[in-house]
């Protein structure tokens, strides 16, 4: 560890970039969790992080129906859900530290020129900008605990395909790392190659051009993982690594794979770790896989020798396969631990009314596996209005019929809601993020809350604790007594209705100790029917399935 200057990298970390080239949607993400995960299950300790090229500062604010879920750290930072699977994947904890974009680059290096802290020079994008990301880049990656020292390695993922106009000062400041650190920089460049049905070939020509476009900007990959759909011959990879200036043992194929989590095993057998670790002067004979290699293998078997499926519904209003990934990763994860292949399907909330509600909920969904009722119901969270009275409409349904329902954030919201309508008879209750004037805000902003959005709309973020009560279906879930979980929203439960909630059935089984919030709410007639004000599935990891996941699917299986 380096202890003469803690803004310094540390002698001894390697950093590893990942770049993409040919067509975005690769899997980069995928590819850099992959790394990680790879040199875990060999005994390293890695950090990972990404840099985004959008002008964004933090992606809190893009629709998830355009850009996919926003992911939330433990420390209440909006990411990209890149993020999502650098944990699912690797089970850090990631922070703020783990994402910038270019608004956030740009942003600190005009507040250092707003302080004066370029003494009157000119700033501009290289060096200072460059010279922000490069310090970016390196900054101490603190561990679990401080005494573990610097991870041996770092991870780097660059938003966005080579040659796009925004990614070329994150580019620049790769180049200059490499000439600074020497060996100790590794950049993996993954391309796509195409296959030509009507001449029936693969095409390496877009590799070999997205590769001369990264030396064009000074800058040779160390190696090079090549995405194709079709097996790639020894020949083809001799070919891409002549071409590209790559030794051909350093030319790897990330083929499609029935699930991303089939990925560490596959490059694992390709060889792609050992690679890095040759380059990085670390001989990989000498380094057994360790207990966690086994245990994503395992996961990764149990995944694929799955028969029976487990269908779920979604009831949210975002129609788009990333808009809710980790809760359906959450639930997919859980599945394989309970011998299910889950599938979940979308239920427009906006489409919902008291005359289609048991038709749409209760309707089997046809599949190429056969007919399949839905056996569990998510009812996802969300911003706005709209899709708001399908969901609370659906919530009765739910409620009524005892079908195994998780309500999150805005979903355990609709639950009070419903609930307040129906069972406590305040036809007209509402969440004021609904109807500022409603008579009955059983879900309302605090006052401490009121004053923040004031300042500019900062939500309840990241990390909360919570005390479950003893004897609650909480409580028997996670089997602790205190959880610490993750928060993105303004609005709460308003404990004015908690004891008439409570008296008619909806017991509080989740409370901040600090606050005395409400983060957990169930209704213990029912077999699984409880709400959560956070958001478990941020909390979800491919070798740590999260309990409320396993709990609630195991109430569906059983339905
Ligand atoms: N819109 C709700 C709030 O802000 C719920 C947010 C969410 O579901 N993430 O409180």
């Amino acid at each position: 560890m380096n202890t003469d200057n803690t803004n310094s990298p540390s002698a001894s970390t390697r950093y590893i970039f990942v770049t993409g080239g040919v067509a975005s949607s690769l899997g980069k993400g995928v590819i850099a969790s992959t790394m990680g995960r790879l040199l875990q299950n060999r005994g390293f300790d890695i950090s990972i992080q990404k840099f985004d090229p959008y002008i964004n500062v933090d992606p809190g604010t893009l629709n998830p129906n355009e850009h996919g879920e926003c992911y939330v750290t433990i420390d209440g930072y909006e990411a990209d859900l890149d993020l999502g699977h650098y944990e699912r994947f690797t089970d850090i904890k990631t922070t703020r530290n783990n994402t910038y974009t270019t608004g956030r680059i740009y942003q600190e290096v005009i507040d250092r020129e707003r302080r004066g802290e370029y003494g009157g020079h000119t700033v501009q994008v290289v060096p200072h900008i460059t010279d922000a990301i490069k310090e970016m880049m390196l900054k101490p990656h603190p561990r679990t605990s401080p005494s573990e020292g610097e991870p041996s390695f770092v991870i780097t993922e660059i938003g966005g395909t080579v040659g796009d106009i925004e990614g070329l000062p994150f580019l620049e400041a790769i180049r200059q790392l490499k000439w600074e650190l020497g060996e100790r920089a590794i950049v993996i460049h993954l391309a796509y190659v195409p296959y030509i049905a009507a001449a029936g070939e693969l095409k390496t020509k877009p590799t070999q051009h997205s590769v001369k476009q990264l030396q064009s900007y000074g800058i040779q990959p160390d190696i090079i993982v090549l995405r194709s759909e079709h097996d790639l011959s020894e020949s083809l990879r001799r070919k891409v690594a002549n071409f590209c200036n790559v030794r051909p043992d350093c030319v790897f194929h990330s083929p499609d794979v029935p699930t991303i989590y089939a990925l560490p095993p596959r490059m694992y057998e390709e060889g792609l770790c050992d690679a890095v670790l040759r380059l990085s002067d670390i001989c990989p004979d000498s380094l057994p896989v360790t207990e966690s290699h086994d245990r994503w293998h395992r996961f990764v078997d149990m995944r694929a020798a799955l028969t029976d499926e487990l269908h779920i519904g979604m009831v949210g209003k975002y129609n788009l396969q990333d808009a809710y990934k980790s809760i359906t990763e959450s639930l997919s994860i859980a599945g394989v631990y309970l011998g299910r292949k889950v599938r979940t399907h979308f239920i427009n909330a906006e489409e919902l009314t008291a005359g289609n509600v048991a038709e749409r909920l209760t309707a089997p969904w046809v599949t190429e596996t056969g007919t399949h009722p839905l056996a569990g119901f998510v009812i996802c969270p969300g911003f706005g209005d709209r899709g708001i009275e399908g969901k609370i409409v659906a919530a009765r349904y739910l409620r009524e019929h005892n079908l195994p329902t998780l309500g999150i954030c805005l979903g355990m919201q609709i639950m009070a809601i419903e609930f307040a309508r129906t069972v406590l008879g305040h036809a007209e209750a509402n969440s004021t993020e609904f109807n500022r004037t409603t008579p009955h805000p059983v879900i309302d902003m605090m006052e401490e809350q009121k004053h923040i959005a004031k300042l500019g709309g900062t939500m309840r973020l990241g990390g909360y604790d919570c005390e479950l009560a003893p004897g609650s279906l909480a409580h028997t879930v996670y089997a602790s007594e205190r959880i610490v979980e993750r928060h993105r929203h303004r609005y709460e439960l308003n404990n004015d209705y908690a004891e008439a909630l409570t008296a008619k059935g909806m017991n509080i089984s989740g409370r901040n100790p600090q606050t005395g919030l409400a983060e957990i709410i169930e209704v213990p007639a029912n077999r699984f029917y409880l709400g959560t004000q956070f958001h478990p599935e941020y909390g979800s990891t491919v070798l740590n399935p999260h309990p409320l996941f396993l709990g609630f699917l195991k109430a569906a299986l059983n339905a």
